[in-house]
């Protein structure tokens, strides 16, 4: 049997390994500019979240993104990645 070779990243919020697929791929560019990468193909220095609303919490509550990629990270990050897995945010609405 033939095993297909996936790409396997690590959660920064969590530490479990899993399919490029499963996880939220969030960039900095050269820049310095945080954003959502879908395509997994932007260029910069990347973390992994697992696309769970508990991982995203917990990275936002504990500022693992903006830690891991030694960058503000603006709170839309999150709020587009919770809406993306189809979970409302807790805060509050303007
Ligand atoms: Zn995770």
């Amino acid at each position: 049997m033939k095993q297909r070779k996936v790409p396997i990243r690590k959660c920064i919020a969590c530490g479990n390994t899993q399919d490029k697929r499963e996880l939220f791929r969030i960039v900095r560019s050269p820049e310095g500019e945080v954003s959502l990468d879908p395509t997994g193909k932007k260029n910069g220095r990347g973390a992994y979240l697992s696309k769970d609303k508990a991982c995203i919490e917990k990275a936002r509550k504990k500022n693992l993104l903006a830690k891991h990629l030694n960058v503000d990270v603006d709170e839309r990050i999150f709020i587009e990645m919770l809406s993306l897995i189809g979970e409302e945010t807790n805060g509050e609405q303007q």
